[in-house]
């Protein structure tokens, strides 16, 4: 199987900014997000059984999932966000699986912001955590999504704590500094995980 490195990090941390690094590389990223945001898309069979459970108002005028609403119904009720995980946590990890098993490269990336608390360690060979200190994950994270402190702060605190994430690293970028360090940081990684990959193979 492939050698893949899982990269996580809290919000606003720079895992965008760090995978974006690895792209830029051609080492392919499978990003956990972008595959659940896929699996609920209009006219998807998850998106069925979905309006099928919570009722047609789930649903927008355009057929997409509210998200808004969904977030209401299971913020209030852990039956019911038990139930949906239970629907889309299978789904989700077998097509990171797919993704990750069809990519053709020396190594890829999958990108999790959840990656240790829905443990998808199993399908990694090492874990990358994005590091950032508080204040300047709130800086940034207010800067880019017009969001007060307490707002960001509030995420965080729901978050997994810092010093857990970073004792569960194999590796850690630390971005407290330009994005150009940033680079610097991936092209010492990059090389590492070549290595590694091409280790892993023999
Ligand atoms: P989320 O999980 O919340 O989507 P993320 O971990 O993917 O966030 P990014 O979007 O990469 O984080 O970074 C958060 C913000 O901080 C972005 O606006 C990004 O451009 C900026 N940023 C990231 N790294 C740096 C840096 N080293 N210097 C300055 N700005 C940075």
């Amino acid at each position: 199987s492939n050698f893949v490195v899982g990269v996580t990090g809290g919000i606003g941390s720079g895992k965008t900014t760090v995978t974006d690094a690895f792209a830029a590389k051609g080492i392919p990223v499978i990003d956990a997000d972008v595959i659940a945001r896929e699996m609920v898309a209009a006219g998807s069979d998850s998106l069925s059984d979905i309006a099928r459970h919570f009722g047609p108002d789930i649903l927008t005028a355009q057929g997409e999932l509210d998200r808004a609403q969904l977030r209401q119904r299971i913020f209030a009720d852990e039956t019911e966000k038990e139930w949906l995980n239970q629907l889309l946590h299978p789904r989700i990890r077998h097509a990171i699986e797919t993704r990750l098993n069809d990519a053709d490269a020396t190594y890829c990336i999958l990108s999790a912001p959840l990656l240790l608390e829905n443990k998808l360690t199993y399908l990694t060979d090492r874990v990358l955590v994005v590091d950032v200190p508080e204040s300047l994950q709130i800086e940034r994270t207010m800067a880019r999504d017009n969001n007060s402190e307490a707002q960001v702060e509030a995420i965080i605190a729901a978050q997994m704590p810092r010093q857990q994430r970073l004792a569960q690293a194999d590796d850690v970028l630390s971005n407290d500094g330009t994005v150009a360090d940033v680079y610097d940081q991936v092209e010492v990684l990059h090389q590492q995980y070549l290595q590694a990959a091409a280790s892993k193979r023999q």
